[in-house]
């Protein structure tokens, strides 16, 4: 199968950093996976996530492809409109007051056609299943369906990747299996790959169909949940559970 997304050999430095946020990180991920990434507190996931955009300000050395094109030679816009970012502050991420407009802006900003929206806000309100929130105000919302919405307003952009960092960090567990649940159709359903990074193991095994360990900004594991879960004392070493 082909890469979606190809890190090679990545080295990260912040500006004025005096260590590397990654290490010679090397990753490839096919069209259609489920990839979880988890690690401690700073580990690198988002940097690993943000890097593949080159979010971030620093020196990378290595190459990130998406689909085949190097990332430092591509638009930061056109790198997004095949990787689709829902950050952790999802709050900081909103730009409008309510549901429609939030999908509108994103749709209007990618210069999508007026006759067009309409069915790209539907197809990206039913497939995360909040049609019923459409006319709703965001700060109305529960953090789940805040995290919905912004899946979905990513989603109508249509990106062939979708990367979440930490999704359910303030989620209670039934509203972060709601969460996963989307995840698992989004994916699916519209055959979008998923790389997300989250903590809560139970997730991970059940819902991936790989994972990512990272620790001080160095791939540690990177295999099946099963496999990478059978380690429990090298991941406790790290500060990685294992599910039970
Ligand atoms: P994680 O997402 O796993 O918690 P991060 O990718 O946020 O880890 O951080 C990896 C390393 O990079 C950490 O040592 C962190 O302190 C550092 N770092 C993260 N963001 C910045 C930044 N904007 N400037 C400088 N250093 C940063």
């Amino acid at each position: 199968m082909n890469s979606i997304i190809e890190v090679k050999d990545v080295t990260f430095t912040y500006s004025g950093a005096q260590r590397h946020a990654l290490e010679r990180v090397s990753l490839a991920v096919a069209e259609g996976e489920f990839v979880g990434v988890i690690g401690p507190s700073g580990a690198g996931k988002s940097t690993l996530s943000g890097a593949v955009p080159h979010h971030f300000a620093g020196e990378l050395y290595g190459a990130c492809l998406v689909d085949g094109k190097d990332t430092c030679e591509v638009t930061l816009t056109d790198v997004s409109r095949l990787v689709g970012s829902v950050l952790q502050d999802i709050d900081a991420q909103f730009v409008a007051s309510n549901v429609r407009d939030e999908l509108l802006f994103g749709l209007e900003n990618f210069g999508v056609t007026h006759d067009e929206i309409p069915a790209r806000m539907q197809q990206a309100l039913e497939t995360v299943g909040i049609e019923d929130l459409r006319d709703r105000e965001i700060a109305t919302l529960s953090g789940g369906q805040k995290q919905k919405v912004a899946i979905a307003a990513i989603l109508a952009l249509r990106p062939r990747v979708l990367v979440l960092d930490e999704p359910t960090a303030a989620l209670d567990p039934v509203s972060s299996t709601l969460v996963f649940e989307t995840l698992c159709e989004v994916n699916r359903l519209a055959g979008i790959t998923v790389v997300v990074i989250e903590q809560k193991v139970a997730l991970l095994s059940e819902y991936c169909s790989r994972v990512v360990v990272l620790d001080q900004g160095k791939l540690v594991f990177d295999d099946t949940p099963r496999k990478v879960f059978s380690h429990g004392e090298r991941l406790r070493e790290i500060g990685v559970d294992s599910p039970r």
